[in-house]
């Protein structure tokens, strides 16, 4: 049985790099080699304890077993909508939930992951906003999230299915929670772990400028950001950060952003009817983003109850598609996965608040 205890006085090795790992079995001794033997073993398919290290001497599993410790996830509701997508709600050692969705999109799988519990940003769109920010998620926290999914994906597909892409996209602010986000990506990007390539994975964000020109510094992911407004008044009505990071110094942290060749970023707008969907906003789009590598995802709102947008006709969204097509702009409309499990933009978890940079 896990030992997913918040206050437990082990050392939980699902929330250590390789690096701080091998500090770890370094003090105790130990040559650094077993940092990587062990550490190999922590991503491998269904481990849950030290007992199944087979090639570590019996006496220092033992050892292990008294001072460390391997977190998972447990799952609260597993629900799957007619699409194939699943949404997972886990329940955290403090009770806190969080969700994870699992797209499927013919034999490739994007797996949306959630960052923090909450978030304080405050986005008029989204459910989560209204929540506020409970805390962070830990490094263990994301990767385990990935973990438990792609545990269940093997054993339903013989080992075949795999997660093809990782988007950080899910609840909560991922650069808000930057130290444990770029710990989880070194631990998901090690190949001696998870070894996921850092082009397959997305970090999407509604605007933190000095985060994104960090994440630009020391990674190579990939970059979404949540724009969903043409001029900073409608922005800052819908997107709080506007008021301290205005659109233009959004902009030049993207323009500035190390893209690899080939790569573009990803540009979020939710289309809410009479509000950013009008032809003129298209137009002053495609004025903001001029000489930018991006391609746009166009994301017809979700209705729910709790919030006052509403869903523009298909054909405005479609004249807005078209504005942007015809400047030479990659602009595809998304239509929400997994609607009826709520599974969607703004929709997770139901009465409770959900995701919402969208993705899917
Ligand atoms: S859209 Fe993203 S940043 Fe904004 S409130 Fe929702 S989770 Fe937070």
């Amino acid at each position: 049985m896990p030992d997913n205890s918040p206050n437990s006085p082990l050392t939980d090795l699902r929330n250590l790099t390789l690096k701080e790992l091998t500090d770890f079995i370094v003090e105790l001794g130990e040559p650094k080699f077993r940092a990587r033997q062990i550490f190999s073993w922590l991503y491998r398919p269904q481990i849950s304890s030290f007992s199944e290290m087979t090639n570590l001497a019996l006496t220092f599993r033992a050892r292990l077993q008294d001072i460390a410790r391997l977190s998972s996830l447990q799952v609260d509701k597993r629900q799957e909508a007619n699409d194939g997508t699943v949404k997972y709600a886990f329940k955290l050692a403090d009770n806190a939930l969080i969700e994870s969705v699992l797209i499927p999109d013919d034999n490739r799988h994007t797996l949306c992951v959630s960052s923090q519990v909450g978030c304080a940003m405050g986005c008029a769109f989204c459910l989560t906003g209204t929540m506020g920010l409970r805390r962070n998620l830990t490094a263990a926290e994301i990767v385990n999230q990935v973990i438990h999914v792609r545990n269940e994906l093997e054993a339903k597909t013989n080992g075949k299915g795999r997660i093809n892409n990782l988007v950080f996209m899910g609840m909560g602010e991922p650069l808000a929670n930057y130290d444990n986000l770029r710990r989880a990506l070194d631990i998901l990007t090690d190949d001696n772990g998870l070894d996921f390539s850092q082009r397959r994975i997305t970090v999407s964000t509604c605007g933190l400028v000095p985060k994104i020109e960090q994440l630009g510094a020391e990674t190579k992911v990939n970059l979404a950001i949540s724009l969903h407004a043409a001029d900073n008044e409608t922005r800052s009505r819908l997107l709080p950060i506007n008021q301290t990071y205005d659109i233009d110094a959004l902009l030049q942290a993207c323009r500035a952003y190390p893209l690899p060749k080939r790569r573009r970023i990803m540009i979020e707008y939710v289309l809410l009817a009479g509000i950013n969907d009008r032809p003129g906003d298209a137009r002053r789009l495609i004025k903001i983003l001029h000489k930018l590598r991006c391609k746009i995802n166009l994301l017809p709102c979700n209705e729910t109850e709790a919030l006052p947008f509403k869903r523009p006709e298909r054909a405005v969204v479609e004249k807005f598609q078209h504005i942007l097509q015809e400047a030479g702009y990659t602009a595809i409309i998304r239509e929400s996965r997994g609607a009826e499990i709520s599974a969607a933009c703004g929709q997770l978890a139901n009465k409770r608040p959900g995701n919402c940079h969208q993705t899917t």
